[in-house]
């Protein structure tokens, strides 16, 4: 059968997509534009009659969403902006993530054949940032972001709007299968910060248009042994490869229907990550990472998360922070080298 994935050109969507098809499922993915939609293709060359293109312009384009659902009988939904370079925060971030939603639901509410909708939230659904680093307190997906549209509307602050536009996209598809009773149900997963190497580079124009969690992770990496660490603003990861296998289970799996994720590998801090980079890397990579203060953590000083219920019920386990950001890293110099 065929799974549509929404943002299948993105850091996430790209794993979601090799994951689907290594498991024997058809894939049709959304692109905004021809010329992706055909790199996408050819960045899984083993399955090329495995994986179809819609093109969408728009994610809001409710239209063009029920003529290309049609025939497929799940959905992983991730289109949605993820960005803090935005003029306008309500147009540019709140508004696409509620009305590709809304349009993502009504479009699978048109194909009978649709059993499921997976949407990718948030950690930025769950947490409450007013409240600051929250030593001692355990997230869990039992939390819900107070933050509202209004907020979204009222703010000039990115990162505020983005948090609004995850938790009032998701609000929204908790209503809507509460209140619409739809043959179909959803699956809710939150990711943290989502880091790990890409499926591929080949949709790269140049690393200033690489995706918003890894350009952290590279910049970092760049600033130069002398640098004072930056401090870690959200302290806490799930490496790609893991969050597309959660997707993937939370997708096929008949108990995560109507439920609700966290989907993290728990806390991390920067000095972390510039410790295991100037072990991992060779030797003229690993002068460009700050030294900082060998092994000083954070540890006890924030929030952790709980992930218990998607170990238990999606069967899921979890990389080191080692594991992602040092392949993630590799590969960009790598790119760098080849352009
Ligand atoms: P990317 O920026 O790499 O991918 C975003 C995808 O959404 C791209 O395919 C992009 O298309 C598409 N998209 C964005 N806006 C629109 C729009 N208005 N219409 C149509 N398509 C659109 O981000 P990620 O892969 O990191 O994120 C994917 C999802 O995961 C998002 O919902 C994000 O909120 C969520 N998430 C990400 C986290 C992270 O740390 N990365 C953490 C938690 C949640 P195009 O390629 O054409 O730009």
């Amino acid at each position: 059968s065929t799974v549509l994935v929404t943002g299948g050109t993105g850091f996430i969507g790209m794993h979601c997509i090799e994951t689907l098809l290594h498991h024997g499922f058809k894939v049709k993915a959304t692109v905004r534009s021809h010329k992706k939609g055909e790199i996408l293709k050819r960045c899984f060359p083993r399955y090329s009659s495995k994986i179809s293109i819609g093109l969408i312009k728009d994610i809001t384009d409710t239209k063009s969403l029920i003529r290309e659902i049609k025939g497929c009988s799940a959905v992983l939904h991730l289109a949605s902006p993820y960005t803090y370079n935005v003029k306008d925060c309500f147009s540019e971030l709140v508004e696409p993530a509620l009305e590709g939603t809304k349009a993502i639901l009504k479009a699978a509410e048109s194909e009978s054949k649709v059993k499921r909708v997976v949407i990718t939230s948030s950690f930025a659904a769950v947490f409450d940032a007013t409240k600051g680093l929250q030593p001692g307190v355990v997230l869990n997906e039992d939390q819900f972001s107070p933050l509202t549209i209004a907020d979204g509307c009222s703010t000039q602050d990115p990162a505020v709007a983005y948090r609004a536009s995850k938790i009032v996209a998701e609000r929204y598809a908790w209503n809507f299968i509460k209140q619409r009773r739809p043959h179909f149900d959803i699956s809710v997963v939150c990711p943290p910060m989502v880091y790990g190497p890409l499926v591929s580079t080949a949709l790269l124009d140049n690393l200033d248009h690489l995706n918003f969690s890894n350009t952290c992770i590279w910049k970092m990496a760049n600033l130069g042994a002398d640098s004072p660490v930056p401090p870690t603003k959200g302290p806490v990861y799930v490496d790609v490869r893991d969050l597309a296998e959660a997707e993937y289970r939370a997708l096929i799996l008949k108990q995560a229907g109507n439920e609700r994720f966290m989907v993290s590998a728990g806390d991390f801090c920067n000095q972390e990550i510039c410790d295991v980079l100037r072990q991992s890397l060779s030797h003229d990579r690993a002068r460009n990472v700050p030294v900082g203060t060998p092994g000083q953590r954070m540890s006890g000083s924030h929030y952790t998360t709980d992930s218990s219920k998607a170990i238990t019920m999606l069967g899921i386990s979890f990389r080191s922070i080692e594991n992602s950001v040092v392949d993630l890293v590799n590969q960009l110099y790598e790119y760098q080298i080849s352009h």
